[in-house]
């Protein structure tokens, strides 16, 4: 049994963008490493030891589901943060398991405090404010009554950190949006510091964040995209490399997702290839058939938009993206043949595919690209 793609995961990769990253950002922020959906779509399994290897120390995931499968993973000197979706059971699993967590409504710190009394260990807590994004985090009535439980129950809780997220800092049109989170954030903050409630951690910065405001690092960043290889705009990219001498990307992609020619094609001039008329040959082609579609997470959006290496050359996705199959323009490679290694993400020769469309003005595509690629799809560790 052969399965249609393979996923390989750059050991080399990893370790270099995290020192790269880790030096950047300084010694003494820690750098937490965001490994939720599946750790972006790298392989929970396979990313986390390459990541420690590196010396990450601190992970963060979306769900306690997520976190419960890290557990399994992760050594045992490296902490866990959820960021998101936790239910009243995971709350006691977290408290019990010393699962730090984001806290963004007062009432689950009273759920907490009927908790801790039973089990005698204190909850490691991230308050969660609401700055501007308005998604979760805490407005300034339900902060007040949060600074007063946890002034009341110090045996309860540990102050980790205070938190916020910020909305779009991966573009300079959100920049007055992002400065204001930022003064809230901070007075925020003095508002705990004040009552005698100091935080281990304040952190507000994912990958664009940490990048274009240093000053949003504080002593924690949160970082998922930049450390599997991706800038998170090209404007991220570009405020990088303009205050840089050597103009040369410090990142390496971490994945490559392969597959192969399955069957060839010639296709007559003015024939639609597959279904509809999304795709008209506009001359006599010869067409590669790649047992890879949507249902394995090639988005059906790079239908007449997605780029393949095949025989080290750059080649078109044309037509609709099938279920199963999705199609490659392969006539100027007239020595292709079945069973050919055929590119999705990442490098063969010296061409590489790092977005997997032609039209790069949307690095989002890359985020959905990579978090949906299935489970199922075997992973394989390389150097
Ligand atoms: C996903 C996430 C991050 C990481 O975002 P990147 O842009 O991938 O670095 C950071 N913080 C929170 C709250 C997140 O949900």
């Amino acid at each position: 049994m052969e399965d249609t793609s393979i996923i390989e995961i750059s050991e080399n990769a990893v370790k270099g963008n995290i020192e790269f990253l880790q030096k950047h950002f300084g010694e003494d922020v820690l750098l937490s490493s965001v490994v939720k959906a599946n750790a972006y779509g790298h392989g929970m399994k396979s990313y986390v030891p390459l990541a420690e290897k590196a010396g990450i120390t601190h992970f963060s995931v979306f769900s306690a589901c997520e976190a419960k499968q890290l557990m399994k993973i992760k050594s045992p000197r490296c902490s866990i943060m959820i960021m998101g979706w936790m239910n009243d059971r995971d709350l006691k699993w977290a408290v019990d398991n010393g699962v730090e967590f984001f806290v963004f409504e007062p009432e689950r710190l009273n759920r907490i405090k009927s908790l801790s009394g039973k089990c005698g260990k204190p909850a490691l807590v991230h308050i969660e404010m609401e700055t501007g994004m308005n998604r979760t985090g805490m407005n300034m009535k339900e902060l007040n009554i949060a600074v007063e439980i946890l002034s009341g129950n110090p045996a309860c809780f540990v102050l980790k950190g205070l938190c916020t997220h910020l909305a779009g800092a991966e573009s300079i049109a959100n920049h007055v949006r992002i400065q204001k989170q930022l003064s809230r954030f901070m007075r925020v903050c003095r508002l705990f510091t004040g009552k005698g409630l100091v935080p281990e951690y304040r952190h507000v910065s994912s990958s664009a964040a940490a990048i274009t405001y240093p000053a949003a690092r504080f002593n924690m960043v949160r970082i998922g995209i930049l450390q599997y290889g991706y800038w998170p705009s090209a404007e991220t990219f570009m405020y990088y490399i303009s205050k840089k001498k050597e103009k040369k990307d410090p990142l390496s992609r971490v994945i490559s997702w392969k597959s192969r020619v399955m069957a060839l094609k010639d296709v007559k001039r003015g024939e639609f290839v597959s279904y509809g008329t999304v795709y008209l040959a506009q001359e006599d082609k010869k067409i590669a058939i790649v047992p890879v579609g949507y249902s394995h997470g090639y988005s059906r959006s790079l239908s007449n938009q997605g780029r393949v290496l095949i025989r080290g050359r750059r080649v078109a996705v044309i037509g609709m993206v099938n279920m199963n199959m999705l199609i490659a323009d392969v006539t100027k490679i007239p020595s292709v043949k079945i069973g050919d290694e055929v590119v999705l993400i990442g490098n063969q020769d010296d061409l590489v595919i790092s977005v997997a469309s032609f039209s790069e003005f949307s690095n989002q595509l890359n985020y959905e690209l990579l978090t949906r690629l299935p489970a199922a799809i075997p992973r394989l560790v390389t150097n």
